[in-house]
């Protein structure tokens, strides 16, 4: 038996980008190109799609909505620190160091903070597990966190 090659993936690309023309505007999240505006805070085109955001769903599918919510950038300008975001102290400050991290390296940023500090991953009080604070759920007892299935655990011991 032959290995099977691998078909060759014809892409079809809708524009026909013609010769050298610089680059079709795109969003610098997605790539998407089409309606487009610029993040107040650094000046990227981005998709223009706050409307696609359904009130408190929680969706992060609109990249308009996830730069200006969960990057240090955003938070940055919003704040009105001085400088660079990826130099400010006071973003620093601003975030435990593992929600800093997540706001200056996620998929949302155009330019990704380098060296991020190190931080002790978040665990559960109750049962150990590690909670991804950018990702999962969580709730905060004082100085402890504890995820979802041991909250939702004690809640229901309380109902009962
Ligand atoms: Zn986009
Ligand atoms: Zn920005
Ligand atoms: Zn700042
Ligand atoms: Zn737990």
């Amino acid at each position: 038996m032959k290995p099977k090659k691998a078909k060759p993936e014809k892409q079809r690309v809708g524009q026909s980008s013609s010769g050298r023309k610089p680059a079709a505007r795109s969003c610098g999240l997605c790539g998407k190109s089409g309606n487009l505006t610029k993040t107040y805070c650094c000046g990227n085109w981005i998709c223009d799609d706050e409307d696609s955001y359904v009130l408190f769903s929680y969706a992060r599918n609109s990249c308009h909505r996830n730069h200006s919510r969960y990057t240090l950038c955003a938070s940055h300008y919003n704040e009105e620190h001085e400088g660079a975001w990826q130099e400010c102290g006071e973003c620093r400050e601003m975030f435990e160091t593992e929600m800093y991290v997540w706001y200056g390296t996620n998929e949302y940023n155009f330019a990704r903070l380098e060296n991020p500090p190190k931080y002790k991953p978040t665990k559960c009080a109750a049962c150990k597990r590690v909670i991804r604070l950018a990702e999962d759920g969580y709730s905060i007892k004082g100085n402890n966190y504890y995820c979802l299935k041991c909250t939702n655990l004690e809640q229901s011991w309380l109902r009962g």
